[in-house]
């Protein structure tokens, strides 16, 4: 099947990535441009008056609209269930996240809530959250476990990611998220909790069973140490998962320099990371996450975003959605405030949410790109510049996403 996207206003010709520092602002732009798809990918992409003739079996009119790369959320919890509306407004009245987790509150509710839920009940959640995503420009997401703490839990949560595969058109990655937080009935054990957690027969399942690709750890006091982080992220390698480290995030763990030392693919938060991190990370193939969602949600401190891309770091943006720390769905959202909170320019936000963030899930030669070759996964705006999604904060600019070259969802 052959596609040709017509009367594209500006097309952002985001490079396959990790796009590093300066070069994620200087992203090529066509004016009057057009793409063609055949079957699956990018065949062409250039000026009107150049586009190939031929026969095309269907034909998009983008109506002047922008037209770069679908987003790819590289950073999600969205499998589970309950919700923490009160803990919000706790928060709000001066509450810290955590003085509401000392309480008994934040995690464990939603840990119990997944726990008490059928595999059916957090299909339906996420399936409603993925389609609203997908309505947003999100392309791909990668999921994690990581609210059930227990073997048979935390396999329902990445058996109810692998289901959503089928049953919709957001492209899902999965994460082993066992080292979330310590579970109420192992406190004070961790070792012994990671010991239940990396047997042999959840580890081999997880990969072999196409559960999982990644293996993730929420590094930080109170939660696992850099000891602990390191035993989980190595025994979880030894059977295939590539790590990831929740990394920096409320303390400065010293968890962005071991995941760099271990080879993990990225290193997401980095709220607290300093400059030894930021060195760190310039010499390694990790990509740092930067999760501006919670920056806006616990009203907190944003990242240093400026500093890493000036440090020519690719750096890459999620939602981190999920019911306690940031409950947002939308990248256009993230985007905006990557903008306005991170000082990220519109395109560098752009080149973090699709070829960089494309790169922290291991898929940058494939999504995340405006390239021939690569996977038409695209987003036809109804605004003539990508700058109006970090411009109209709230609103949603996507008229049409195209996966795997077909129209999956239009205004
Ligand atoms: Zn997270």
């Amino acid at each position: 099947m052959r596609t040709l996207i017509d009367r594209i206003g500006q097309l952002l010709v985001v490079p396959a990535g990790p796009v590093r520092g300066p070069d994620m602002d200087r992203v090529p732009v066509l004016r009057d441009a057009a793409l063609v798809i055949e079957g699956e990918r990018i065949a062409w992409f250039g000026e009107r008056a150049d586009t190939p003739g031929g026969e095309y079996e269907h034909r998009i009119d983008a109506q002047g609209g922008a037209v770069l790369p679908g987003f790819v959320d590289c950073h999600t919890h969205l499998v589970f269930a309950g919700a923490r509306e009160g803990e919000f407004v706790q928060r709000i009245r001066g509450k810290s996240y955590i003085e509401i987790l000392e309480a008994g509150g934040g995690i464990h509710v939603t840990v119990e809530a997944v726990r008490a839920a059928s595999e059916e009940q957090l299909l339906a959640g996420a399936l409603a959250r993925l389609r609203r995503m997908l309505a947003l420009g999100t392309t791909t997401a990668e999921v994690k476990s990581g609210y059930g703490l227990r073997p048979e839990d935390e396999l329902k949560m990445l058996r109810v990611a692998r289901r959503l595969r089928g049953m919709q058109a957001v492209e899902l990655v999965g994460t082993y998220l066992a080292a979330h937080t310590i579970p109420k009935e192992y406190a004070g054990r961790a070792d012994e909790y990671l010991d239940a957690m990396l047997a042999d027969s959840i580890l081999e399942t997880l990969y072999s069973g196409d559960l999982a690709e990644f293996a993730d750890v929420f590094c930080e006091r109170g939660a696992f140490d850099l000891a602990q982080a390191e035993r989980f992220l190595t025994e979880c390698g030894r059977h295939g998962l590539r790590a990831k480290l929740h990394a920096d995030q409320i303390t400065n763990t010293g968890a962005t320099k071991l995941g760099v030392r271990l080879g993990a693919v990225s290193v997401d938060h980095l709220e607290e990371a300093d400059e030894s991190a930021i060195a760190a990370l310039a010499g390694s193939e990790t990509i740092p996450v930067l999760l501006p969602g919670c920056t806006y949600f616990l009203n907190g401190k944003p990242p240093a975003a400026r500093r890493m891309i000036e440090a020519g770091l690719p750096v890459a943006l999620a939602t981190d959605c999920n019911p306690g720390s940031s409950m947002i769905e939308s990248m256009p959202l993230i985007i905006s405030i990557a903008c306005t909170r991170l000082r990220m320019t519109p395109m560098e936000a752009i080149v973090a949410a699709t070829a960089n963030a494309a790169a922290a899930i291991g898929r940058a030669n494939r999504i995340g790109a405006i390239a021939v070759g690569h996977q038409a996964d695209l987003l036809i705006l109804d605004r003539p510049s990508a700058d109006f999604i970090a411009y109209e904060t709230g609103r949603n600019p996507v008229r049409m996403v195209i996966k795997r070259g077909r129209a999956a969802w239009t205004a």
